[in-house]
């Protein structure tokens, strides 16, 4: 069943220490759609401006990815992120934000994109967020990123938005942050008390848990011996897991354990490259092989 993403389209300049990349792909919706695609239908909905290259417009469009809720802004620029990671890669630090185009996205989704049953509303503006789930009318999932700058400045609005979606994603911090505890399993139950059946958290190296109805799973990540950037794996993860549960249909508990094994392993290839470049490179066959190798290795 059709998958839809309201994001970033971005243009990032990204230092690691594996070098640095000036003005590559990226943003949210671009992670996602990528990562998604190899699973379901996918419909996009972001926004970028007249200096953004038309090559990463046909590369989305090759690879099978409804661009009706593109929308190019004639003499407005890009969203670009500038951004760093140094020793264990574990936290980006941004070094500049350049909205742009961005600080006025507030979509009305084509007609032909409203029946759709699953999304993902990457981070963003929570009043945005809340905007678009109101225009799915058919919806079957609704999955909602966030990040820290709009749980300490936008708390309101943000547990407005999560009241009117079926699925929450954050990191540990941000969950920590959001259910106001030290203890991460209790800060997830503090969330889910704010209104949303479906918690994700993810951990980074160490991996991911899930909290539904009150059941508990938790995940490993995936065992790399060396991540070259870790840009987008945040939305790689999601795009696997939401990929597979659009596929599949299933929002039931088995289901999203066994979508958080397909988030965590797109996400692993999305850091073994700079960018999009390691997940344009892969087939559904390659994602297939490493979850047969991460089931093996959990398995006990
Ligand atoms: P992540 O999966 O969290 O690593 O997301 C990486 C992408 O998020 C990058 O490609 C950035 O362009 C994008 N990004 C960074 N900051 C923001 C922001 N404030 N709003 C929307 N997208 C952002």
């Amino acid at each position: 069943m059709s998958l839809l993403v309201v994001g970033s389209m971005a243009l990032d300049t990204i230092t690691t220490p594996h070098g640095t990349h000036e003005d590559i792909l990226g943003g949210a919706a671009c992670f996602f759609s990528v990562g998604a695609r190899h699973f379901t239908d996918l419909r996009l909905v972001g926004v970028i401006g007249d200096d953004f290259p038309e090559e990463h417009v046909s590369m989305l469009r090759d690879r099978g990815i409804d661009l009706a809720g593109l929308e190019r802004r004639a003499g407005a620029k890009t969203f670009r992120w500038t951004g760093q990671y140094e020793g264990r890669m574990d936290v980006a630090e941004t070094l500049k934000t350049e909205l742009n185009v961005l600080g006025e996205f507030r979509p009305t989704l084509p007609s032909s994109f409203t029946d759709t049953p699953f999304a993902f509303l990457a981070n963003g503006d929570p009043v945005t967020q809340a905007w678009v789930a109101d225009q799915l009318a058919d919806r079957k999932f609704v999955l909602l990123d966030t990040m820290n700058f709009w749980i300490e400045g936008a708390r309101d609005a943000l547990v407005t938005a999560i009241k009117k979606v079926d699925g929450v994603i954050m990191n540990d911090e941000e969950a920590r942050a959001l259910g106001g505890s030290d203890n991460l399993i209790r800060a997830m139950k503090n969330v889910v008390e704010l209104g949303v059946r479906t918690l994700i958290v993810k951990k980074g190296e160490h991996g991911a848990v899930l909290l539904q109805d009150g059941e508990l799973f938790a995940t490993p990540a995936y065992p790399l011996e060396e991540v070259f950037d870790p840009t987008g794996a945040g939305d790689t993860f999601a795009s696997g897991l939401m990929g597979y549960v659009a596929e599949s249909g299933d929002t039931s508990f088995d289901g999203f354990k066994r979508a958080l094994a397909y988030g965590t392993i797109v996400a692993s290839f999305t850091v073994e490259g700079f960018g999009l470049s390691r997940l344009l490179e892969i087939s559904r066959a390659d994602i297939e092989r490493r979850v047969e190798n991460f089931l093996a290795f959990t398995r006990f």
